[in-house]
């Protein structure tokens, strides 16, 4: 009887022993685990810290690189992006213009413009935008169409560049090559996602027209003052129009060969379809433009080879575009409100 207890004594306390070993061991492990937690929190926040310090150094490394080619870097930050739709937008709006205005109040008028170029600074700008005009004896105009614009642009809270691009000399106007070295002195300063190509007569009315690229090239204007609001033909491709820096090298941007008015914007919208991309345009209602009457420039007379251009362009648009497109750079200002390129076509560049 004795033996026997004995026996269930020490199965008793072998079981405790094992139960007390097991609870120490689940102890152990736990703490065990949890000073490891701890430790992981510091080592994940020096990676997130390591990874921070090397997109930084990434990013200075790209800023010095654009430095190196380029005046006035991109602006880059860490800011959360700027929402899809702006905060600020205002809808339609009626516009005006006063007669008297002048360049020192629209420069009071936007006072966080500077060199011509804006961003915002509560958010990190979704696309950066080259807004490209084209522009010979328009003074008035100009000036209205950036105490419009620059309000405008600021609202849709874009990272952008006003390039005013005036062509100097008698030789007839030529909007497309312009353009085409708007597009590539724009570049040299910094890496534009986004180019506007625009009139400086249109006004835009409506600030839910986005002036951002869209995967495919867009065109801003469906409707305009002088025109009852409504598009033109259905190819319509003038005026104001989006295209993505890789869109608008894709087709070798604008001919060069269009000389006085007309048939340029035609052709880009061929040049376009060629490489099978198709022309978008924001709705009716809010793709609307006032346009600030004036007479027929003198040089820049109805262009009447437009036709016999226009039906090239298949075996043209390679050779003849931003590959091809020569000038004389007379001066590049950085102006308070815009970027003023001044070019010569009369003459042909040296070669050096
Ligand atoms: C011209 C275009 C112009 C359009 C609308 C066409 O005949 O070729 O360049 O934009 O008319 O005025």
């Amino acid at each position: 009887m004795a033996l026997g207890w004995n026996v269930f004594n020490l199965f008793y306390k072998f079981k405790v022993l094992v139960l007390v070993t097991l609870f120490v061991m689940v102890l152990w492990t736990t703490f065990s685990y949890l000073v490891d937690t701890r430790q992981e929190i510091p080592k994940a926040k020096s990676m997130v810290e390591f990874f921070r310090k090397v997109t930084s150094l990434e990013h200075s490394q790209k800023e010095e690189k654009i430095e190196s080619t380029a005046d006035v870097p991109m602006v880059e930050s860490f800011q959360d992006p700027c929402p899809a739709l702006s905060p600020n937008l205002r809808g339609a709006s009626k516009l005006s213009f006063k007669p008297s205005v002048t360049l020192e109040e629209v420069q009071k008028e936007n006072p966080q413009v500077a060199k011509g170029r804006y961003h915002p600074v509560e958010c990190s700008a979704l696309q950066h935008v080259a807004i490209l005009i084209p522009h010979r004896n328009r003074e008035k105009h100009l000036l209205y169409l950036l105490q419009h614009l620059h309000p405008f642009l600021q609202r849709q809270q874009l990272d952008y560049g006003i390039y005013v691009i005036h062509q100097a000399g008698n030789t007839k106007f030529n909007r497309a090559k312009l353009l085409n070295v708007g597009y590539l002195e724009a570049l040299k300063e910094a890496n534009w996602d986004c180019f506007i190509f625009h009139d400086v007569d249109l006004v835009p009315e409506n600030d839910f027209n986005i002036y951002m690229c869209d995967t495919q090239p867009k065109h801003l204007v469906v409707g305009r003052n002088n025109t009852g609001y409504r598009l033109r033909y259905r190819g319509y491709f003038g005026g104001v129009t989006a295209l993505t820096r890789d869109q608008f090298s894709k087709v070798n941007g604008f001919s060069n060969n269009y000389w006085g008015w007309g048939g340029e914007d035609d052709d880009l919208r061929i040049r376009v379809e060629m490489q099978k991309m198709k022309v978008v345009r924001p709705p009716a209602d809010v793709a609307r433009y006032t346009m600030i009457f004036h007479n027929r420039d003198h040089g820049n007379e109805e262009n009447r080879e437009r036709m016999k251009l226009l039906r090239q362009v298949s075996r043209t648009w390679k050779t003849d575009g931003l590959n091809s497109c020569s000038y004389k750079l007379l001066s590049v200002e950085h102006n308070p409100l815009y970027i003023n390129i001044t070019v010569d076509f009369s003459v042909q560049p040296k070669v050096s």
